[in-house]
């Protein structure tokens, strides 16, 4: 059983993955795993470099992300055709870690991406778990962890997937309007469900 988990930008992603992880549940970062597909020597940095040139290398052959992010922000197409190249090899390595996991006994485990829904990923998941937190709080907690003021979170949570369409698409949410107590229970929680589910029962 796989469990998606998502949430905007300070939502509580990795503070939860982290508390899953305590109970023995392991998990894969899509964001690692989109860019291990774009390293040197793998065959999507190529197709990229054969179509835009050097000018999205850096000088010791890395993909320059930023001027690859200005290409593509700017041009509806290129966006497209660069999701055409990733996202296939993206799924197909989240798929191959996922069951690395499975397969070393984990009762289940969780695909842990800011995207699901976006990048079309919940599809590969049994259960989607949206981490919910008020806009107010969320931007709080990104100005004090990222070198970001309070406008500027603002403007990218606004620029994210609303709240209440993600919370739509949840099968379980959890609350991180709370202290990170709160927030352990709840993993707690989900996770005697999870084991349950995947017919894994917990110690008692
Ligand atoms: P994400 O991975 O979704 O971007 P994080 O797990 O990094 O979010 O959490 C964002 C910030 O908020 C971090 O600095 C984290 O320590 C803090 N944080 C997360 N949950 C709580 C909570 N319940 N109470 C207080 N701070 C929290």
């Amino acid at each position: 059983m796989i469990i998606g988990v998502t949430g905007g930008i300070a939502s509580g992603k990795s503070t939860v993955a982290r508390a899953f992880a305590a109970l023995g549940i392991p998990w894969v970062d899509a964001d690692d795993v989109a860019r291990e597909v774009v390293k040197p020597g793998e065959p999507a940095l190529a197709e990229i470099a054969a179509r835009h040139g050097r000018r999205v290398l850096l000088a010791d052959g890395r993909l320059d992300r930023r001027a690859l992010r200005e290409i593509v922000f700017a041009d509806e197409a290129e966006r497209r055709w660069l999701e055409s190249v990733t996202h296939p090899r993206i799924r197909e390595r989240l798929l191959a870690h996922l069951a690395r996991l499975q397969a070393r006994g984990a009762p289940y485990v969780l695909l842990v991406s800011p995207l699901l829904f976006e990048s079309g990923q919940h599809r590969l998941v049994d259960r989607r778990l949206v981490i919910d937190v008020p806009e107010a709080l969320q931007i709080v907690r990104t100005a004090a962890r990222d070198d970001v003021d309070e406008a500027q979170a603002r403007a990218i949570v606004a620029a994210q997937m609303p709240r209440a369409e993600r919370l739509a698409l949840a099968d379980d949410v959890i609350d991180n309007g709370g202290d990170e107590q709160a927030l352990g229970a709840q993993v707690a929680e989900l996770d005697r469900r999870y084991r349950n589910l995947a017919g894994s029962p917990s110690v008692p």
